[in-house]
Formats: structure tokens, C-alpha cells, sequence
């Protein structure tokens, strides 16, 4: 079958550039079908380079536009964003295998609001610095610069969500950016891109290259480059870091977690039961934040084990754009596999009790999608700590249900990983939730809800899940750099190296 998508080719200078690629190209699939949608050529080492070159010859007549222009501009993409709200969806939903009905109501939305946000906050001062009275005679100010060229390199999980999320505060701030999407998720990037055009942006200020690791590391390691805005595996991160560190970079790295979720004794069950399926099958499990771990008082256990077996069945997988659909494919064979050996693992070595699920195949989907990537919600139950499907990140629809006797017991065992991008609680009582929260060891934390992550508020890992936030004031200021200046009006310098 032909490709349904037109050939993509690296950015820069404001338009596609065919001519500059290498002759490697490789191919997109949709999950729900494995039929490929669109042939990607791989950015070559001298069209990465000249995406930087026309990122620096931007640089200083953007940074150079007063923020409330360069806000207008970005406002303007904002309403071409809403505008082809379900356009850019279809493509994310045949990018990504997640259904229509996820990808038109929350990954657009969920981006478009960050750079209506970061576009707001910089037109209202939000890069004014401060003025520091010191003395009668002397003061001192502190302005905000942006860094340069900056790269951002996406995941394959919340694509066009990930660029706006890098995109909005580097541009709104000043910088001039370099992208790299996932080479399993790239094809929102040239729509974004032509939508950044279409608004006013001048050419050179948001670039794209294609391709794998080796794309991304030249990135990293290109001395042109002053930060690099990363989200991803913890592996591939702390690869990333480091070779960021080599040119003294500024990094942003937005890493992946094993996240808890302590269900407390006196929470409700069916709001505890909703969270829990929140939390571990919206977008079929691919979400860095997903709380995995359920810790769950022992008395409850078969209270709760109902309620969830009540509502998996909710979860419907089905033609991605069906409305009713809201449970899709795996984005690639490749994590499928991935994700099939971990449930395995969980029977065969864990040996969890499987409440739901399992590698079978999923039963009952129409034929138009019965070759995409699926795998079953599955739930293990009586895991322990020490289990492969408890302790390692998944990122598929696989829940571990721990039981515990004490709070105290559970907290301490929800912190006892490296991990620490996201926890949560549910409970009738704040307070108790409240304590309970100021002990977890996670940079993202919900009570009572899961996964809500609006423009206002800075996320961000702790521990080996990342380093920085975005979003919120404190996203602006990754961004930037300070400059302090002091000044002496008193006429005299102040100096020790005066006659005896
Ligand atoms: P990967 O780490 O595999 O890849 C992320 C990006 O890095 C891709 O574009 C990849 O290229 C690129 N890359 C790979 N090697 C290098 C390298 N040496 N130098 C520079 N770039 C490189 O992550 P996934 O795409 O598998 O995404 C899933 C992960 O992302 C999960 O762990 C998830 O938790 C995490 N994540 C974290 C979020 C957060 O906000 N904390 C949000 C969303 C996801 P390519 O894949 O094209 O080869």
C-alpha cells in the first residue's frame, strides 16, 4: 500500500529541504494496521548542521523582538492550532495508534495551551528581571537573556504535545530551536513547523531533523548548541546529560518513572478503582507518569480487586475513530514485544497473580485493525517489591497491585526506587493525604485525580527521573540566562589602591 502521508524532509530556513538530505530514509507505521503511512528521510550530518546555521542566523533578530511581538506571533499559531484541532489529530492518532477520541481532545489541546501560556506570560513581563536598591548610591538590575540555539528531542508518546511543550518557552523566551521527534512519531513535526511559518515566525527560528540516536547525539554534542531540552528513557538520558555536560550545556531532562499510588484506608473504592485505571490504561500505558504501583491496605483487597474487574471493562479497544474507542494499539511492534516479554515475565518468573489480561491476543476488534500493536489491560495482583512488573518501568497497560498493612509501610516502600517523576493518593481525609504526599519522594504529586497536568503548573522528576521542570513561571526560567548589573552613582570608585 502506498504511503498515505508526502515524503518529510528536514526543516530549516522556513521549508522543507529535500535537497540536503542523505539518501537513508526509513519508514512510518500506523499502529492500528502495521501498514506504513510516510517515508521519512533521515537527516544527514551536514543538514543537521545547516538546521543549526539557520537557527544561528535567526537568533539575534528574534531575541532581539520585544517579547510582546514575539507573544503576537505565537498567539497566532495558538489559534491555527485550535483551528485544525482534528486535522492535527487524525495525524497523531495514525502516528501514534491512540484513539481519535484521546488525541482530539487532549494532546493538540494540552500543547496549544502551554504556548497560549508561556505566549501570555512573556507579554506580561514574565522575562522582566529585578532592580535591587543597595545603597543610596549604588543599585543593581538583573536581566533575562535567552541561551542561543537550543535542541529539544522528543519521545514517541505525546509528540506534537512534547514539541509545543519545548517550542513554546524556547521561542517565547527568545531562543531559536532545533527539533528532533522520535523517528517512530515524526509526523507532526512539519505541520507544526508550517503552522509556526503560517503565523508569522520568522525562518530559521524552529527547525526539524529526522532520524534515530545518532541524530539526537549530534545534536547534544554540536558545539553551536547552549541547551538541549530532552524527553525520554532514563538510559538514553543520562547519555544525553553527559554528553551535554562536555560542552557545559544547560540540560532539561524529562525521564520516565515507576510511580506509586497509595490507595489510603479510608478512601473510597470506586473513586480508588477509578484512579487506578486512570492512571495505568489512558493512552493504553504510555504515559511517563502512570502510576503503576498501587499500594492497596490488605482488608480492602477483594473490595477492590472487584471494583477493577468491574470497570476494565470500560476499557474499549476498537477503530481508533470510533468515538466510543478509548483504548488503541502499542506505537510500535517493537514495544509491543517489549511489553508482551514483561507480562510474561510477570506469570512465569514473578509468578503475580494475574487479575486481568495477559499476552493473549485482544479479543473481538474489527478486521480493519486486527494487525495493529495490541495488548491487553492487564492487572497482576499480590506483587511484591522485588518483581520485574513492579519494579522496572513497563510503559505498556500492565497495573502491579502491592497490598500493605501500615501507611507508614507503604510510603516507604513507594519511595524505595531510583524513580521519582510522579505519586498520588486517594483518601477521605486531607489531612491524612496531605501528610502522606509531603513524604513521597516525586516531583509531580496528585490527590484524589491522576494526571491532570495544566499549563500553570511546573512538572518536573526527581531522583534519576529528570532534571528541571516545565511548564509554569518556573519552565520560563530553564530557558533563559541571568545577567546582573551593578552601578555606582557616587561619583568616587571605591578602590583600596589609593596613596598612604
Ligand atoms: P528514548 O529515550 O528511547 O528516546 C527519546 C528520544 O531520544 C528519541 O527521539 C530518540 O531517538 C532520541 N535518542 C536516542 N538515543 C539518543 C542519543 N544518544 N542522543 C540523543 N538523542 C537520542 O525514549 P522513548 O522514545 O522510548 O520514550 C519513552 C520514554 O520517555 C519513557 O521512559 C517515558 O517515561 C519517557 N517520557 C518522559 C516524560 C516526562 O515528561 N518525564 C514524558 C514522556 C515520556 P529515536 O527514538 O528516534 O531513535
Amino acid at each position: 500500500m502506498a504511503p498515505q502521508e508526502p515524503d518529510r524532509h528536514t526543516f530549516y530556513a522556513g521549508k522543507p529541504q529535500p535537497s540536503a538530505d542523505s539518501k537513508e530514509t526509513f519508514q512510518t507505521t500506523d499502529p492500528s494496521t502495521g501498514k506504513p503511512v510516510c517515508t521519512i528521510h533521515t537527516s544527514s550530518p551536514s543538514a543537521i548542521d545547516s538546521a543549526i546555521r539557520s537557527a544561528q542566523s535567526a537568533f539575534p533578530s528574534w531575541s532581539a523582538t520585544p517579547p510582546i511581538d514575539r507573544a503576537r506571533i505565537l498567539l497566532r499559531a495558538v489559534a491555527l492550532l485550535r483551528a485544525r484541532n482534528d486535522d492535527l489529530a487524525r495525524l497523531e492518532t495514525i502516528d501514534t495508534g491512540k484513539p481519535f477520541s484521546e488525541t482530539s481532545t487532549v494532546d493538540i489541546v494540552t500543547g496549544t495551551d502551554v504556548l497560549e501560556y508561556f505566549a501570555g506570560l512573556v507579554a506580561a513581563g514574565g522575562l522582566n528581571g529585578e532592580t535591587l536598591r543597595l545603597r543610596d548610591t549604588v543599585h543593581a538590575y538583573t536581566t533575562k537573556e535567552p541561551l542561543g540555539v537550543c535542541a529539544a528531542i522528543g519521545a514517541w508518546n505525546y509528540p506534537i504535545q512534547i514539541a509545543l511543550w519545548k517550542s513554546a518557552p524556547a521561542l517565547a523566551a527568545g531562543n531559536t530551536l532545533v527539533y528532533k521527534p522520535s523517528e517512530f512519531t515524526p509526523l507532526h513535526a512539519e505541520h507544526l513547523a508550517s503552522i509556526y511559518r503560517e503565523a508569522g515566525l520568522p525562518d530559521g527560528v524552529f527547525n526539524v531533523v529526522y532520524g534515530a540516536g545518532d541524530v539526537g547525539a549530534r545534536l547534544t554534542s554540536h558545539p553551536a548548541i547552549a541547551k538541549v531540552s530532552f524527553t525520554g528513557q532514563v538510559a538514553t538520558g543520562k547519555k544525553v546529560a553527559a554528553s551535554a555536560a562536555g560542552g557545559m550545556k544547560y540540560v532539561t531532562m524529562e525521564l520516565g518513572g515507576k510511580s506509586p499510588l497509595i490507595i489510603l484506608p479510608d478512601a473510597p473504592l470506586d473513586s480508588a478503582a477509578d484512579v487506578a485505571l486512570l492512571a495505568n490504561f489512558f493512552s493504553s500505558g504510555q504515559v511517563c507518569t502512570n502510576g503503576t504501583r498501587v499500594f492497596v491496605p490488605r482488608p480492602l483487597q477483594r473490595d477492590f480487586e472487584r471494583a477493577l474487574l468491574d470497570r476494565i471493562r470500560h476499557v474499549r479497544p476498537g477503530d481508533l475513530f470510533d468515538p466510543a474507542t478509548n483504548f488503541g494499539p502499542l506505537s510500535s511492534a517493537l514495544h509491543r514485544d517489549k511489553v508482551l516479554r514483561y507480562i510474561r515475565t510477570g506469570t512465569e518468573l514473578d509468578r503475580a497473580r494475574l487479575l486481568c489480561g495477559g499476552p493473549e491476543p485482544v479479543d473481538g476488534l474489527p478486521d480493519s485493525v486486527r494487525d495493529g500493536y495490541w495488548v491487553r489491560p492487564t492487572i497482576f495482583t499480590d506483587c511484591t517489591d522485588d518483581m520485574a512488573v513492579a519494579r522496572e518501568e513497563v510503559f505498556g497497560p500492565v497495573m502491579s497491585v502491592l497490598y500493605y498493612d501500615a501507611v507508614d509501610e507503604a510510603v516507604r516502600r513507594a519511595n524505595a526506587t531510583d524513580l521519582g517523576l510522579a505519586a498520588g493518593v486517594v483518601g477521605r481525609d486531607l489531612d491524612q493525604c496531605h501528610r502522606v504526599i509531603a513524604q513521597l519522594q516525586a516531583g509531580i504529586t496528585w490527590v484524589n485525580t491522576w494526571g491532570e497536568s495544566p499549563a500553570e503548573m511546573a512538572v518536573g522528576g526527581w531522583k534519576l527521573s529528570g532534571v528541571g521542570v516545565e511548564n509554569g513561571r518556573r519552565g520560563l526560567e530553564a530557558w533563559v540566562r541571568n545577567k546582573s548589573t551593578l552601578i555606582d552613582m557616587s561619583g568616587s570608585v571605591p578602590t583600596v589602591f589609593t596613596k598612604l
